[in-house]
């Protein structure tokens, strides 16, 4: 039975491309945005009582994977790229009806938006529906997932000294955890598993209005080089 559906809203997000977005929420819980409640959601009605969670369920488009044909089997970056699994084993963008969710935290409620962080979405994300995180209920004590056992181990990130110093600056203009921000990101390695990287390649992506640059010196260490306004 085919249904359509429409977004209650779009994602406002430090994330402006795919690229270093952590793979789950809370991996970078500096990572923030705002969620612009659309018509008729955003006068207030929709989310009142809202003010009382902490925490909120999206689900949303994935709208820069979405795809004709659906695939059944996919193979996550996480896993290194190599081994194939049944779509509905993982959380890979590439699903049917292209649906992702995410819990985050919901830090300010206003009429026509939420302020959320730990978010793991790309800039423009349609959102189809929010549902209160109810912890009694969502928590389950005894879950396993032998796919995805524990995260990933966070690898250490040091910074070039004139790229932490604009970033500081820039934290302070944009009044956001840019430091924590980059920080977070980057020690999730976004690069694919299958990927070795030689200490001449650099690596960059867009966070807010900024682009970062980063290489990796030796397997298992990341520097920060350069922080510049993106164009
Ligand atoms: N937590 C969600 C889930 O389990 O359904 C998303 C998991 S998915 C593996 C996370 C990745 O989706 C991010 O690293 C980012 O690259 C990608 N992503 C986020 N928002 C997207 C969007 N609107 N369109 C396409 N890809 C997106």
């Amino acid at each position: 039975m085919p249904h359509s559906v429409s977004p209650v809203g779009i994602v406002r997000s430090c994330f402006k491309e795919k690229f270093a977005i952590p793979r789950q929420p809370h991996l970078a819980p500096a990572a923030r945005g705002v969620l612009e409640l659309l018509p008729p959601f955003d006068s207030g009605d929709a989310v009142q009582g809202l003010e009382e969670v902490s925490h909120v369920w999206l689900l949303f488009l994935f709208h820069q994977a979405l795809e004709d044909k659906p695939r059944l089997k996919v193979r996550p970056p996480r896993l290194g790229g190599n081994r194939s699994l049944g779509v509905f084993a993982t959380r890979s963008t590439h699903r049917p009806n292209g649906i992702g969710q995410s819990v985050v935290k919901l830090d300010k409620v206003e009429a026509n938006r939420l302020w959320l962080s730990g978010i793991d979405l790309l800039d423009g994300t349609p959102v189809l529906d929010i549902k209160p995180y109810v912890p009694y209920v969502d928590r389950q004590d005894g879950a396993t997932n032998r796919i995805a056992e524990a995260a990933p181990e966070p690898i250490p990130v040091e910074w070039v000294e004139g790229a932490l110093v604009l970033a500081r600056e820039h934290a302070l203009r944009l009044d956001e955890p840019l430091v924590e921000l980059i920080e977070q990101c980057l020690a999730q390695d976004p690069r694919p598993a299958y990927q070795q990287p030689e200490p001449g390649r650099r690596y960059g992506a867009r966070l807010w209005d900024l682009d970062v640059r980063w290489h990796y010196p030796r397997p298992g260490l990341i520097r920060v080089l350069e922080i510049s306004p993106s164009d």
